[in-house]
């Protein structure tokens, strides 16, 4: 899960990282009363979208950059107006963009050098990897592509942690002396500390930059979360209901669901993800789009059963619920029952397939159909998902 700037911002504070001073604003309003607060010239003004590029970006409007320095609180203001509500473009938004529904306005200090930062896991080495550039900025991406060589990378051992020695050896290769090459240890080492304790699966400062009287300042935020330990951070969790702009993923990781919403119409409802992304390749086969990808995972008991139904049903796209069940250690027998019940509480208007596989399937399956709900049931998965694409093309 990534959280906005602002948000990556409150949290990296607390870590004793050089932030300059800003606030987030939903009204330009808001946005000039912090911007009069602040005392340092010029300001920033950034769109707070969940994608990068910003300062590239142009608005749908015509208006250009996510990014925009000020001079004064009058000029914050009237950027603000015409970034608040708009739909912004960067390369790596897509064509269709992102609203823009809040900003941030800080201090904006003068750079005379930007330098990247980051933290990541490298999945083929399986430990976290600090990435080092002092060729930061928004060119990253090409400087990586065509000069590897000004890219430095450090691995980092989970047990032992990082050692300031080997931030410093990092920070030498990055070409920094003197103060900035402290500056840069002191930064590397916080952000570590930031890496762990908060569960990060990604801290990316890009840029980290030289401002004045030689100090560095952490100028852009990228931070994502590992959602399976969200449980632990009640306060980064508490951060999705922000975060996640589809209402019904929302509202499915609130009930700890593995879902994922797509453009199509027929709901899913699975167990195991693999066995998901098969149902979803079997609707496409037999010419349906699923409405999304939902994992209710191996402890599918009746109160998520029921969650998942909910968030199925309130989307208005669905015309067809496939309902797909692998019965193993959780048998059939009971999530017949959970999902009888399910059913009888929210009154689908929607037809609904059921097939049920494994432990006491013939039993689920009696359950299913002596409920007298409208609940159609079949063994055989190819049958199943034809029933449920035409179902969803009739009701369509
Ligand atoms: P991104 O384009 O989404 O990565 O947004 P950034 O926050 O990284 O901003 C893009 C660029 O705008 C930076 O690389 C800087 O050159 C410039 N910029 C952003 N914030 C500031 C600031 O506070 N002061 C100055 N001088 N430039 C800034
Ligand atoms: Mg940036």
């Amino acid at each position: 899960m990534n959280v906005y700037e602002y948000q990556a911002r409150d949290l990296l504070a607390r870590y004793g990282l050089p932030i300059p001073a800003g606030a987030v604003a939903s009204s330009p309003q808001q946005a000039r009363d912090i911007a009069e607060r602040l005392t340092g010239r010029p300001l920033v003004v950034k769109a707070q979208i969940l994608a990068g590029g910003r300062g590239r970006g142009r608005f749908v409007s015509g208006f250009a950059g996510g990014v925009r320095l000020c001079k004064n609180p009058a000029e914050v203001e009237s950027v603000a107006q015409a970034m608040l509500g708009g739909v912004l473009v960067t390369a790596q938004t897509g064509p269709e963009g992102r609203p823009v529904n809040k900003l941030l306005v800080a201090e904006a200090p003068r750079i005379s050098r930007e330098l990247y930062l980051a933290i990541l896991i490298d999945r083929e080495h399986r430990c976290p990897l600090l990435i080092g550039s002092s060729r930061g900025g928004v060119d990253i991406e090409e400087v990586a592509q065509k000069e590897p060589d000004a890219i430095q990378r450090l691995r980092i051992d989970f047990l032992s942690g990082l050692w300031p020695y080997q931030a410093r050896e990092l920070a030498g290769r990055m070409g920094l002396h003197g103060s900035l090459r402290n500056q840069v240890v002191d930064v590397a080492v916080r952000l570590y500390r930031f890496f762990c304790d908060c569960d990060a699966s990604l801290v990316e400062i890009n840029p980290l930059a030289i401002v004045e009287n030689e100090r560095i300042a952490v100028i852009d935020a990228k931070v994502g979360f590992d959602e399976n330990a969200l449980f632990r951070h009640p306060e980064i969790a508490s951060y999705q209901d922000e975060v996640l702009e589809d209402p019904r993923e929302a509202a499915a990781a609130k009930a700890r669901l593995n879902y994922v919403g797509l453009s199509g119409n027929i709901g899913c409802l699975v167990n195991g993800a693999g066995l998901a992304m098969a149902t979803m390749d079997i609707l496409h086969r037999y010419g349906g789009e699923p409405a999304n990808f939902l994992d209710v995972g191996g402890g599918a008991d009746l109160e998520r059963v029921t969650r998942a139904f909910d968030i199925l049903l309130g989307d208005p796209k669905v015309r067809s619920v496939f309902v797909h069940i692998f019965g193993g250690i959780l048998r059939c027998d009971l999530i017949a029952r959970g999902m009888v019940e399910a059913i009888s509480r929210l009154q689908p208007k929607v037809p609904i397939i059921v097939r049920l596989q494994g432990t006491n399937f013939e039993e689920g399956k009696e359950i299913l159909e002596q409920s007298g709900l409208p609940i159609r049931t079949s063994d055989d998965l190819a049958e199943a998902a034809r029933k449920a694409v035409e179902a969803a093309r009739e009701a369509g």
